[in-house]
């Protein structure tokens, strides 16, 4: 699945939301979550971010682990 990492905190362009087809990617206090259990994978949020804040699970750094974790927490306290 694809995460959102660090340089959408702040940044908050919003474009993934726009493009996302399932309607899964959510504001945060200070960044933008995707719900993995919704997620279809297509891509589209991918592409359209701006300053490259959505990679795919597998291509994160060890620093960027913690975006996995925080977005689950994000979703199951909704
Ligand atoms: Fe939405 Fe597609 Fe991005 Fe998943 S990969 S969050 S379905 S735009």
């Amino acid at each position: 699945p694809f995460v959102i990492v660090e340089p959408c905190i702040d940044e908050k362009a919003a474009d993934c939301v726009d493009v996302c087809p399932v309607d899964c990617i959510a504001e945060g206090p200070d960044q933008y979550f995707i719900d993995v259990d919704t997620c279809i994978d297509c891509g589209a949020c991918e592409a359209a971010c701006p300053v490259e804040a959505v990679k795919w699970d597998t291509e994160l750094t060890e620093e960027e682990q913690i975006f996995v974790e925080k977005a689950a927490q994000f979703y199951s306290s909704r």
